[in-house]
């Protein structure tokens, strides 16, 4: 979570005040100094047996310019598990990139002896479907699940290194107290990393440049195979292969806590802490908010019994309002799941810090309440990161000993309060009919709930609720259920609340997003039951279940490993009708992975302007049933019908500073099968893109990323810079001789920038205190005759973060194809402060340049692969080039800019 005073840390990091060779020379101040909570320190006995790391690594963790890699950690933690009989290494699943991925289970042997009947009771009380004598009963006699991991942002590169460390301190003092104590009444589920692909690619980055002139030097690519550092905004949404095997394991085991462990303080503190900063999600339970705030003192408290200075809490930067977090969600399912943030400098490389280095507000060291032991500056080495992390992963550790029956009692407790709540307040229900406008949408957010455990249902015949009929089958979720603000937290309207820096000035800024609604996002009809179900309607709903029927890591078939998801089956696909041609109506989003297959099989797609759809042809009648029926499309065969020719050679641009947004696209043309080729900055001063493609998507950065890049100097040459002068050129060119250029949110400032488009973004210079929004959804009207609009509803969500909105200028030819409505604010859920900037205004722009054209759309058609609602749009805007695009298309009369000294002239009136 690095983003916090961004600025002030990359000023702070741009010096290094000590030559590479003098640093090679310094010494390491002693890395097993700390002593920890538990105990533990020099002079006790080693345990017969237990190998050093540094014995196995060659190094001792936290050693200067030193890391050890995923697979030498797993070489360690397996001597580890042969030589004790406090450990077992358990696989749990792979990678994106296919790396085996381990997970170590430390604790008593008696306690591991009996560790499946230890995990029934944890499912008991986590599901709080036993009595309160029976759970009363099961909370005295179960050990507490407490899960600890080395983190998931592997640039975050100490705690990977401090799980290795963890693993030995506690397994060479075993038999000894108070470890022995601990490990009585504590199971620790310690991953050596939560990002096993990651900390290779750091790691091998880092060996690469270390001792010469790139060593601290960014890297170029995701540290996830698709997101990076948003692989913790995956938590609710599971799109990738990592927080699927997690939701899985921590569904298996149910833990008490969930701790995972970050890098970036805001500086000059050395570690971040809970409580978190305002505001927190608002279905989170206060038991186990209350249960985070106490653990995250009694960390600081040990501490500073340590000696070790620099904790803070709170603050204004780590807030917990989005819920997907994958080191928070799990508070929704009533587990003490939280993260802190320990002081980074950059990898291992060491750095002293004076006080010119402090902003000016923390020079004087005054003790404040919650930073009362100030950090004055001096080293910041590895091993000092590692050390802060071993004292607060021990101090949790020591915290779930000490309140070993609270945590097991209130997991149980806090459930059930759920329950009892939501059968006597609403909504009691969601009801969710099976007629969509996209079957598949429904089917894909009710998967990934029924993933996170909670139950589903479907009537078994009509019934009627609140004097409405609902289908058989009709998918329902009663709300008295363990999860169930998990549920609610996803489903409903976020009402971000309006907290200022100081009364009258600009808004706080969510640190992320501030509205989800995910029956908006994926446009799915979901209705909250806000009475009692019937005891009619009760009667006829039955449990939803299945064989799962996938492979454990097979990225087709996400969720049908969990049988309550396996369950979850939409409408079967299949073809009708006659013809050589198959007609998919673009409404059924699953429709462009037929497309894609047809594309990457050498069928052509032409656009049927009539019936707004696709046709495709040159695929067998045999062939096209089959992936029909497959991939869930209901389709028809049609006779031959003219229509323009839809574009086929797609490119993606792919930047060195490394691009999420890059990520989720290439992620979303995988997981739909369509056909693409990543270009990167090599592939512009060669000119001739036209020839090599009919579109181009620019992913949703800044200009100064799009265009430049890496400063030089900063990375290796090959990773210098950007799209540059020479490429603007290539890009222009590209689309005057007839190319399409697709800009993502973001990335439309660039093109009317450099490509001089006359089209103006009217919110770009608007200050925060004038315009302010950040993650939320909003309501455009779309043009639904345009080929890049079609299939999406005449009133469509979109999902809106930090992006333009359009007006156009003298000169402009084209056309909008979605626009803010005029007669009131677009907000649906989240947060927007001076809707007046919108009303009126073009969100998503067709704009003519040349023979081409450029394509802005001022949203995120596919925000980490959440609005399946508009992923659709993207898909549309890659089809649209050449004859299609041609075609001239699209309502005339749908949008006119408003005129300048109106809806503005009110605002420079106020
Ligand atoms: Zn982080």
């Amino acid at each position: 979570m690095e983003k916090l005073r961004r600025v002030t840390l990359l000023r702070r990091l741009e010096v290094m005040r000590v030559p590479a060779a003098m640093r090679k020379r310094l010494t390491t101040k002693g890395i097993g100094s700390a002593l920890l909570c538990l105990g533990i320190g020099p002079g006790a006995a080693l345990a017969q047996g237990i190998p050093s790391p540094e014995s196995v690594l060659g190094f001792e963790p936290g050693a200067d310019y030193r890391l050890a890699s995923y697979e030498e950690s797993v070489d360690y933690f397996k001597r580890l598990d042969a030589a004790s009989e406090n450990l077992r290494l358990v696989e749990v699943g792979r990678t994106s990139e296919g790396r085996t991925w381990y997970l170590a289970i430390i604790s008593s042997v008696a306690n591991l002896g009996a560790l499946e009947r230890h995990r029934d009771a944890a499912q008991r009380l986590a599901r709080a479907s036993i009595s309160e004598g029976e759970a009363r009963a099961l909370a005295r006699s179960t050990p507490v699940f407490v899960d600890i991991s080395g983190g998931l942002h592997a640039s975050e590169v100490a705690g990977a290194q401090h799980t290795i460390k963890l693993a030995y301190e506690l397994l060479r003092r075993a038999s000894e107290e108070p470890v022995r104590r601990m490990l009585d009444s504590v199971v620790l589920f310690l991953w050596p990393s939560l990002n096993p692909d990651g900390q290779d690619i750091v790691v091998n980055w880092y060996r690469e440049n270390v001792g010469g002139p790139y060593e601290a030097a960014p890297l170029y690519e995701l540290y996830q195979k698709y997101i990076g550092h948003d692989n913790n905004r995956d938590g609710y949404m599971l799109n990738v292969i990592e927080s699927r095997v997690l939701a899985r394991t921590w569904r298996y085991w149910e833990p008490q806590i969930i701790y995972v462990h970050h890098q970036s303080s805001p500086f000059p503190t050395r570690i971040w802490l809970p409580p978190f900063a305002e505001p927190i999600a608002p279905r989170s339970p206060a038991r186990i908010v209350r249960e985070i705030n106490a653990i995250g003192m009694h960390i600081a408290q040990e501490l500073e019994t340590r000696g070790m200075p620099g904790a803070t809490h709170a603050g204004s930067g780590f807030d917990a309002w989005y819920p997907g977090y994958v080191d928070y969600l799990p508070v929704l399912q009533h587990i003490a799941a939280f993260w802190t943030e320990t002081a980074l400098y950059r990898y291992a490389t060491p750095y002293f810090y004076t006080l010119e280095d402090f902003p000016q507000s923390y020079r004087d060291f005054r003790p404040q309440n919650l930073y009362v032991s100030p950090w004055k500056g001096g080293w910041w080495r590895l091993a000092d990161a590692v050390n802060y992390m071993l004292v607060a992963s021990e101090a949790v550790l020591d915290y779930a000993r000490k309140n070993r029956y609270a945590l097991l009692w209130n997991r149980y407790r806090s459930a059930r309060e759920t329950i009892e709540r939501y059968r006597s307040e609403p909504p009691y229900a969601y009801i969710v009919p099976r007629e969509q406008r996209d079957p598949m949408a429904a089917v894909e957010l009710l998967r990934r709930l029924a993933f996170h455990g909670v139950d589903l249902y479907e009537l078994s015949r009509t019934a009627e609720h609140d004097g409405e009929r609902y289908a058989a089958g009709t998918w329902v979720i009663p709300m008295d259920q363990a999860f169930a603000e998990l549920v609610r937290q996803l489903l409903e309207v976020q009402v971000y609340p309006d907290l200022r820096e100081f009364p009258g000035g600009p808004p706080e800024q969510p640190y992320d997003a501030a509205g989800w609604t995910l029956p908006y996002q994926m446009d799915v009809r979901v209705v909250e039951a806000r009475v009692p179900l019937e005891e009619d309607f009760r009667a006829a709903l039955v449990p939803v279940r299945a064989d799962p029927r996938a492979e454990p890591n097979d990225p087709a078939t996400p969720f049908e490993l969990h049988p309550v998801a396996a369950g979850i089956v939409g409408p079967p696909g299949g073809l009708s009708g006659s013809g050589p041609l198959v007609s998919v109506d673009p409404r059924q989003t699953y429709g462009f992975k037929l497309i894609g297959r047809a594309l990457a099989r050498g069928g052509s797609v032409r656009f049927d302007p009539q019936r707004g759809s696709y046709l495709i042809g040159g695929i067998g009648a045999a062939e096209a049933e089959r992936w029909a029926r497959e991939l869930g499309v209901r389709a028809e065969r049609s006779g031959i019908r003219p229509g323009p020719q839809a574009a086929a050679r797609v490119a993606i641009y792919k930047p060195w500073r490394p691009s999420m947004d890059e990520g989720w696209t290439r992620w979303l043309f995988d997981q739909y099968g369509y056909p693409y080729t990543t270009i990167t900055n090599a592939d512009f001063p060669a000119g001739g893109l036209e020839s090599r493609f009919d579109v181009i998507v620019l992913p949703s950065e800044s200009v100064d990323l799009l265009l430049n890049g890496y400063a030089k100097g900063s990375v290796p040459p090959r990773y210098e810079g950007g799209i540059g002068a020479a490429g603007v050129r290539a890009l222009d060119a590209f689309v005057r001789a007839g190319g399409t250029l697709v800009c993502l949110n973001r990335s439309s400032d660039f093109a009317i920038e450099q490509l001089g488009l006359p089209v103006r973004n009217v919110v770009r210079d608007l200050s925060r205190s004038e315009f302010f929004s950040r993650g939320s959804i909003f309501e455009v009207v779309a043009d639904t005759a345009h080929p890049v609009m079609a299939g999406m509803p005449a009133r469509a969500k979109v999902f809106f973060d930090q992006s333009p909105v359009f007006t156009v200028e003298d000169g402009f030819e084209g056309r909008a194809l979605a626009k803010y409505p005029e007669e009131r604010s677009p907000l649906l859920s989240g947060y927007l402060l001076g809707d007046r900037h919108l009303r009126g205004y073009a969100a998503a722009l067709e704009v003519v340049h040349g023979r081409g054209r450029v394509i802005l759309l001022g949203f995120r058609p596919q925000w980490r692969g959440q609005p399946m609602g508009t992923f659709r749009v993207l898909f549309n805007a890659v089809l649209y080039g050449g004859e299609l695009a041609g075609a001239g298309l699209g309502s005339d009369g749908f949008w006119t800019a408003p005129r300048k000294g109106g809806v503005e002239g009110e605002v420079q009136g106020r």
